[in-house]
């Protein structure tokens, strides 16, 4: 099982590594630069070469790059799209600098423009974004609670917006607690089942790489996004367990995003998915 967190990066990005090698976890995911600026401390040769070297000597299963917050490529706003871009190729560089498999990235707000016009946006950058780096990592969309102008809460919005792009080039991360602020009830095998076969019928389960996998502090479809602790939230261990245990998701990238209220809280997380594994 590719079980992991996302893990701070302070004091330089290899240091997530010590922490991951800490937790005893075999993949992590990680911010590139500041999430919730447009900037980040410049990313060295020294140090990605140090990454790679650490990544290969612990045999890392995989990586992942979360992008920044600020990013929206569904905005009508041109000066703010523009940004958007320039940031999300950054993530995406110093992503392919790291050897990291995968980029995850939330696709933006239409703030009033409408869903079309917010997936026709996040469309045409994501060409142009292909068009212009030739990733190495793999580019993925992840579901988002609906919150507010929240685009991408579904999985046939967020594969239109991959239209015209192979799917080599792109795919999904499925976030538990944003599906179920959104509507999807993790809690019964029915609303689970439901769930995979949409993830199935858009983008193909091959396509879905990552699975962040947290609990949610608020009710079923109420579009707020909260994670919480594996088990004591509103899905529960019944749903969690079924998700780790399915046989077509034996594959997929775990990555724990849950809060840590006390010291350890990230170790207890792992722990209590790690005992839902049969
Ligand atoms: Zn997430």
């Amino acid at each position: 099982m590719e079980l992991g967190a996302h893990l701070s990066i302070s004091g330089g990005v290899d240091k997530a590594l010590d922490r991951a090698e800490e937790l005893e976890i075999n993949t992590l995911q990680i911010f590139v630069k500041n999430p919730r600026g447009w900037t980040g401390k410049e990313l060295t040769t020294k140090i990605a070469n140090l990454f790679k070297e650490k990544s290969k000597a612990m045999n890392l299963a995989s990586s992942v790059v979360h992008a920044n917050y600020l990013s929206n490529l569904a905005t009508p706003k041109n000066e703010l799209y523009k940004k958007s871009k320039e940031s999300l190729k950054e993530d995406i560089r110093r992503a392919d600098c790291l050897g990291v498999n995968y980029v995850v990235f939330h696709p933006g707000n239409h703030t009033g423009s409408g869903i079309e016009a917010g997936i026709e946006r996040v469309n045409k950058a994501l060409k142009e974004i292909i068009k212009d780096l030739n990733p190495k990592a793999k580019l993925l969309l992840e579901n988002v609670s609906g919150a507010g102008t929240e685009v991408g809460f579904n999985f046939e919005d967020l594969l239109a917006m991959t239209a015209g792009i192979p799917l080599d080039r792109v795919g999904v991360c499925l976030d538990t607690c944003h599906a179920f602020a959104a509507g999807y009830d993790l809690r019964s095998k029915d609303g689970f089942d439901r769930l995979l076969t949409e993830i199935d019928d858009t983008f193909g389960l091959d396509h879905l790489k990552v699975i962040h996998v947290n609990d949610s502090k608020r009710e079923l479809g109420t579009n707020k996004d909260r994670h919480y602790h594996i088990g004591q939230g509103k899905i529960g261990s019944e749903g969690f367990a079924r998700l780790v245990n399915h046989p077509q998701l034996k594959e997929k990238v775990f990555i724990i995003e849950t809060p840590i209220d006390e010291n350890g809280d990230d170790k207890l997380n792992l722990k209590t998915l790690r005992d839902l594994a049969e």
